[in-house]
């Protein structure tokens, strides 16, 4: 499990140069000034990965350059989630899916990637270098190492190793609904809520803008933990795990990448703040639509959204309590706390 990071706040939020508050569409909200560069990322783990990011951005890099630096601290840290060490697949095997995408609507992706440790620089070689958008499984994996990624043998994280002995102790595979109270015993979607209330998370998603104003967005994950080998989530779908629209906004989402897949929910988002929702009110928008879809259901599983809008606005929306993001600007370095359907 990603330790828990010490709530950081630099300054207060109120009265800082560049830094707003108010309400558009009846939700609160910050903005840093168009044009003043800002990263948000998934969850804790998010703090470690902007920093990085913010080493880009505060130099003058671009966005892009920022989202993918960003997310690569958390592909190398060998923890349960993300990258060569997280949760492998009911085979054991560590599959990998990451995309990227810029402000010119460029966007590149691997699906059931195995061996390669950055697969966040292989999704962007595939938007530079290729005239595609998607590569998967063995494909993605001789492309990456034609491109020059040394090919790595998968080593669990010891928190990954313990997940998997604990879940082959049952082998248990579930349909894919989470039951939120069951998933002590890691069953096998992600996120599951754990022992101690966390949630077991395997994805982190980042949105950037730069000093010019441009935005780009990068996630990363290892899915969901004990799939189906094979099993491909939203985070490498374009338009579902990631959607980047220069002119309105940028969206990334975690949780159960069956039920982002089906709303096409990063994209949706986006277009939600295209009719002028704040990020905050367009990630909610589409949580409501997921849960009227699956009823009942809803209860059992996790999605969340970040967002982020032409203005610098952000803001996100989970169905259950728990999930936070991780922001960086120039005056702010902290996690913000999402909203969620259910409130417990
Ligand atoms: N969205 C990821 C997937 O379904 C998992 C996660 O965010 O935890 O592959």
């Amino acid at each position: 499990m990603i330790e828990r990071r010490k709530f950081i706040k630099v300054s207060a939020l109120t009265g800082l140069a560049g830094l707003v508050s108010g309400k558009v569409a009846g939700t609160d909200f910050y903005f840093s000034k168009k044009g003043q560069p800002i990263v948000i990322s998934t969850w804790d783990a998010g703090i470690a990965a902007n920093k990085a990011a913010w080493q880009v951005l505060s130099t003058n890099g671009s966005a892009l350059d920022a989202v993918e630096k960003g997310v690569m601290v958390t592909e190398s840290s060998q923890n349960c989630c993300v990258g060569l060490g997280a949760n492998p697949d009911r085979d054991g095997y560590v599959t990998l899916d990451a995309s990227i995408m810029d402000e010119n609507f460029n966007c590149g992706s691997v699906a059931f990637l195995e061996g390669i440790k950055h697969p966040i620089s292989v999704a962007r070689r595939v938007m530079e270098k290729t005239p595609h958008v998607m590569l998967v499984g063995a494909g993605a994996q001789q492309f990456a190492i034609a491109e020059g990624f040394p090919l790595e043998a998968q080593k669990l994280s010891e928190q990954a190793q313990e997940n998997y002995d604990n879940w082959l102790k049952k082998s248990e595979y579930k349909s894919p609904a989470i039951n939120v109270e069951k998933t002590k015993e890691h069953g096998p979607f992600a996120p599951a809520k754990l022992d101690n209330g966390e949630w077991n998370h395997d994805t982190i998603g980042m949105i950037a803008m730069d000093f010019n104003g441009n935005l780009s967005g990068s996630c990363t994950t290892s899915g969901a933990g004990f799939k189906m080998r094979g099993r491909v989530g939203d985070s490498p779908i374009i338009g579902a795990g990631l959607y980047v629209d220069n002119e309105v906004g940028a969206c990334v989402a975690t949780g159960q990448g069956e039920d982002v897949i089906r709303v096409a929910g990063s994209h949706s988002v986006v277009e939600m703040m295209r009719q002028g929702l704040s990020p905050e009110a367009a990630c909610k928008k589409i949580i409501q639509r997921i849960i009227k879809i699956k009823k009942e259901k809803a209860k059992d599983i996790q999605v969340a959204f970040i967002a982020l809008n032409k203005n610098g606005q952000h803001g996100s929306f989970a169905i259950h309590p728990g999930f936070e993001y991780a922001l960086r600007n120039t005056n702010n370095e902290k996690l913000v706390k999402s909203k969620s359907w259910f409130n417990i």
